[in-house]
């Protein structure tokens, strides 16, 4: 028997179950897609270019223990992203940092603007765009309403079906205004990606004598809930369910669907070596699609016949068949519709919600891989 079901083996489900095995206790993994690693799965296409199904993926993190869990799994690519916004055929950094403020208002005007965002917010700050609008100074707010109109308006509309105003601050605020020269993507300590990839790095994670993976397989088929008691293959099952898969699904809908974004991934391949010359381009004021990325740059592979890309498609998710929840929507009213969810679930002693999914909550890939070492430390 089980001492524990991990419902999903995406990093929630992989990072728990390993910790929860290395304590000794038996783990079984139930996923419902024929592979694992969930939205980080990476494999090779027909032209064997490493290719991320579900999006590119870049790991980065400041939490140390993290950082060493992974490392015992993988290699490590040493990879700095770095973004660059399309905005009228001009190739501009992302996020908008004093370099970039240079290059659109030019030295002297640009330099006279850094100059008080440094004595206003200090030299190396990072400031999100929402506060940028409210400065009281004009010429800053001139450079807040640039950005806003070029960088932000278009792709979240794109990306959300709202405009930044009526989206939760803190979406906006993943992308801020970097008050220095510094034009990464991220801010963090660690960062690449998984030396030959994120699925052979979670196959690793998985190869251990206390774990099974089940394929294939939705977690409806074989665990029920009812009244506060699991049921396992029809039998009353007393362990661990760690679920990291859509909570509304999980009691079918009862309360409501939770509203996601959804995106639509349109791979394309080409017979040259280079597209774009950029691993992302953001489109930020055309186009339908929000970013093309392009796979050869992100994961350095200098071998393979040309070069793929993936353009994103953002799109309200439906729940019809084939389409897949990306993207919680937090606002009052849907994170409300979560805590019906979330307070049927708490009816299950034993059961435990994880993840992007469960949780519904926008997570990196690092913060719920901490989050999942807790809960396997929190579990007897
Ligand atoms: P998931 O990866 O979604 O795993 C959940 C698993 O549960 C899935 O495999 C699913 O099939 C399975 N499942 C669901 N329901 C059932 C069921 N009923 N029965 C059985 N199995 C089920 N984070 C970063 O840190 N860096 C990035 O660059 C980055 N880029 C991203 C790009 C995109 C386009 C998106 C959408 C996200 C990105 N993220 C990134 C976030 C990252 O994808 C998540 O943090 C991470 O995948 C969350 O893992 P998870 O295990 O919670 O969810
Ligand atoms: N964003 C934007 N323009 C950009 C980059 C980001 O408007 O060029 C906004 C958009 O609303 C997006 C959010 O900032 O959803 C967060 O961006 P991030 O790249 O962190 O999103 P992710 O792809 O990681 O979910």
């Amino acid at each position: 028997m089980y001492d524990c079901i991990v419902v999903g083996a995406g990093i929630a489900g992989s990072v728990a179950a390993r910790k929860i095995a290395e304590k000794g206790k038996k783990v079984l993994i139930i996923e419902k897609r024929n592979h694992i690693a969930g939205n980080c799965y990476d494999c090779p296409d027909e032209n064997n270019i490493l290719i991320h199904l579900y999006g590119p993926h870049i790991f980065h993190t400041n939490v140390e223990r993290v950082y060493e869990f992974f490392s015992r799994f993988t290699d490590w690519y040493d990879f700095r992203h770095k973004v660059v916004a399309n905005v009228h055929g001009e190739l501009i950094p992302v996020p908008f940092n004093l370099n970039t403020l240079r290059k659109v208002y030019g030295e002297e005007e640009g330099g006279r603007i850094a100059d008080k965002l440094i004595a206003e917010y200090g030299y190396g700050s990072r400031v999100p765009i929402m506060k940028l609008r409210e400065n009281k100074d004009e010429s800053i707010r001139k450079i807040a309403d640039y950005v806003y109109e070029n960088i932000f308006l278009r792709y979240t509309m794109k990306q959300w079906g709202q405009t930044p105003d009526q989206i939760s601050p803190d979406v906006t605020a993943r992308v801020p205004i970097v008050i220095s020269e510094d034009d990464g993507y991220f801010a963090d300590k660690y960062q690449g990606l998984p030396k030959n990839g994120f699925t052979p790095m979670i196959e690793k994670m998985l190869d251990h004598e206390n774990i099974k993976v089940r394929l294939s397989t939705d977690c409806k088929e074989v665990l029920s809930f009812k009244d506060g008691n699991v049921f396992f293959e029809d039998m009353p099952y007393s362990g661990y369910v760690i679920y990291t898969g859509a909570i509304d699904e999980l009691f079918g809908l009862k309360y409501g669907r939770l509203p996601y974004r959804s995106l639509d991934f349109k791979f394309e391949h080409y017979d040259k070596d280079d597209f774009q010359g950029h691993s992302v381009v953001n489109y930020t004021v055309s186009e339908d699609y929000t970013r093309i990325t392009e796979f050869k740059h992100l994961t350095g592979q200098k071998d393979g016949n040309g070069t793929t890309i993936v353009k994103e498609y953002p799109f309200a998710y439906t729940g019809k068949e084939g389409e897949i929840p990306y993207y919680s929507i937090a606002n009052d009213e849907n994170n409300a519709l979560y805590a019906k969810y979330r307070d049927e679930a708490e009816k299950y002693p034993n059961l435990k919600l994880l993840g992007r999914l469960a949780e519904y909550r926008y997570y990196n890939i690092d913060a719920i891989a901490d989050k999942a070492i807790d809960m396997a430390e929190s579990i007897s």
